[in-house]
């Protein structure tokens, strides 16, 4: 369902949706969940009549016979509660694993703006604790709903039949203890979310003491961290205090209710034997009814709870489904390299870009020309807007003002898919999936053979390193994986870059000092990556920077300076100051 189909529907008939596909399954939790209240009900009314007129006149062998049968009732009680709590939950995880689904399949179509402003820790919660709720919400909700209307409605149906004066009598109770189990769980649901808020800042105070170990070793500051900790643990056990509070209070408030409620009724059942208007078998009969009632109303309860916190959890999991991608591909968009091979040549056109339409413009009419095949660096101060303008041409985020073109296409006209495809990215942060390093690096192209891999791997002067691994290409990296050196991630990403192998390349080189072997290693990788392919490099090294055909300076919001190493040197300007001060630290 696209974004739009999501938000012309209520959230209860985007609920209903969800169960369509697993109807059969629906419908047996219902029919299962109607026979354990049915057996509920009939076996009080079933042993009284047994009491009441075969003891009497001594047919014991049928009497025996009849329990035998309420026995056999409860084996498919139990039976019936077996599929219930089985597939029923089946039910619910299917019903979750749907919707998990359809939430990944649309976050994959945001874009980055929307990764900007949404912190990872708070999508994960959402795609785990958020559909877990509304799963338990799909299964239990109906079937608790279902047994515990029917059960209740059941008996009082029943109980006034037998004796209505009592059965009035404890219908004037009920109410007064299904409000008070309202009421307490909904304060311990409050509660538990506020222990939830303060445990989550907790957790975050102690996982920076510990890791923060070496640093507190470092400055011998122990004490400090030991205090905050203990600050931290105390915080930890008072906020549970609230918690246990309220759950005591409504466990025996629930206690009491469960004892009481049968006493009231022998109680005023003894008034009405005494005055001659109830047998004792009928009593026996009616407290055996009233034990029946306890559980559906603890169930109702905790419906309730279930209720808020699974429409809830839909309605933030509607919210996000409802959101519509800020960059789309238009419904004619071209796909690149359909009608003729991409020469990668890229012109930025007078562009402006915000990352907020009311932020300060990072680059402010910016034009550039690269042309098919040419390496052209671009420098420039930290913050500058360099990383920006390499992130606009694959269109991770759409230009404000002015036209980005690929091979004369506005990058707005093509398909995103095409146009990425055709565009290799390095990024500074290379971001590893748990795997092998083989998938890794495999990862540029699915479908490469070993040798492929191998072949990329030694281009990328990276495969010496892999076979000093322990399980060399097989060694598993990513989290808990093996420890990769930053220079050792770049090659890796630069080996998927030459499996995909695509006309336009973009490096945005590591900030962060390599040794100088290394950098050699990542250069000469870099130089054979670049050949033949149109290359923007956001370079910070010297030796990147004098391979360019061509260097661009950005500052402040636009291009200050441009021309080759020479050119730029002689002119004696930003560049030459800056690749001065490179050279000094270099030295250094
Ligand atoms: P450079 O690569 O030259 O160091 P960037 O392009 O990374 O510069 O950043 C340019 C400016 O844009 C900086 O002020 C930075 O804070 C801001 N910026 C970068 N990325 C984002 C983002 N995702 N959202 C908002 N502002 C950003």
């Amino acid at each position: 369902m696209s974004p739009k189909a999501f938000r012309e529907r209520g959230y209860l008939s985007l609920f209903a949706s969800y169960y369509r596909p697993h109807m059969a399954l629906f419908l047996l939790d219902m029919i299962c969940a109607l026979g354990i209240a049915a057996v509920d009900l009939s076996f009080p009314q079933v042993s009284r009549w047994a009491m009441q007129t075969l003891l009497p006149d001594r047919l014991f062998a049928t009497f025996f016979a009849v329990m035998a049968i309420l026995i056999l009732a409860y084996v498919l009680k139990a039976g019936l509660s077996f599929i219930v709590t089985y597939w029923g939950h089946l039910m619910g995880v299917r019903i979750e694993a749907d919707i998990r689904r359809d939430l990944f399949a649309h976050m994959q179509t945001l874009s980055f703006s929307f990764y900007d402003k949404n912190r990872t820790g708070h999508l994960m919660s959402r795609v785990t604790g958020d559909l877990f709720e509304i799963a338990e919400l799909a299964h239990h909700g109906p079937e608790d709903m279902f047994i515990s209307a029917v059960t209740l409605l059941g008996a009082f149906v029943v109980m006034l039949n037998m004796q209505w004066k009592l059965a009035l009598a404890v219908f004037v109770v009920v109410p007064v203890f299904l409000l008070f189990s309202v009421f307490q769980r909904k304060r311990m649901m409050r509660s538990s979310t506020q222990v939830k808020q303060k445990l989550a800042g907790i957790n975050g105070e102690v996982e920076s003491c510990i890791s923060g170990m070496r640093t507190a070793k470092a400055f011998a500051n122990e004490d400090t961290e030991r205090a905050k900790f203990e600050a931290a643990n105390d915080r930890y056990r008072n906020a549970k205090r609230g918690y246990y509070r309220t759950m005591a209070i409504y466990f025996s408030g629930m206690e009491f209710a469960m004892g009481i409620l049968p006493v009231l009724v022998i109680a005023y059942g003894g008034i009405l034997i005494m005055q001659g208007e109830m047998d004792f078998i009928t009593l026996t009969t009616f407290s055996l009814y009233v034990t029946t009632f306890i559980s559906p109303i603890r169930k109702l309860s905790a419906f309730m709870e279930m209720l808020m916190q699974g429409t809830a959890g839909f309605k933030r999991f509607v919210d996000l489904m409802r959101l519509e991608p800020e960059i789309q591909d238009a419904p004619d968009a071209v796909e690149l390299g359909a009608s003729a091979p991409v020469a990668g040549d890229i012109r930025v056109e007078d562009v402006t870009f915000r990352y907020e339409s009311t932020s300060p413009a990072v680059l402010e009419g910016v034009s550039l020309h690269v042309h098919p095949g040419e390496t052209v660096a671009v420098v420039g101060p930290s913050g500058g807007g360099k990383s920006t303008l390499c992130q606009l041409i694959p269109r991770f985020y759409d230009v404000t003002e002015g036209r980005i073109l690929l091979d004369g296409w506005d990058v707005r006209e093509l398909q995103q898919r095409s146009l990425r495809e055709n565009i290799g990215i390095v990024q500074q942060d290379v971001f590893l999936f748990a795997g092998t390093i083989y998938d890794n690096i495999r990862y540029g192209r699915p479908d490469a053979t070993e040798e492929e891999v191998i072949e990329a791997a030694r281009r990328a002067e990276i495969y010496e390193d892999i076979l000093e691994m322990p399980d060399g290409l097989n060694t598993y990296v990513g989290e808990r994986g093996v420890m990769l050196s930053g220079g050792q991630k770049q090659r890796i990403s630069i080996a998927r870059i030459f499996l995909k192998n695509p006309p336009i390349l973009i490096l945005d080189e590591a900030t962060s000092a390599l040794d100088s072997v290394t950098e050699h290693r990542i250069q000469s990788a870099f130089d054979e990556l670049a050949k033949g392919r149109t290359t923007l490099i956001i370079a910070h090294r010297l030796s990147t920077i004098r391979s360019a055909n061509r260097i661009l300076v950005i500052d402040g919001c636009g291009i200050a300076e441009e021309g080759t190493h020479e050119e730029l040197l002689a002119r004696g300007g930003r560049y030459a100051a800056l690749y001065e001060a490179q050279r000094a630290v270099a030295a250094e």
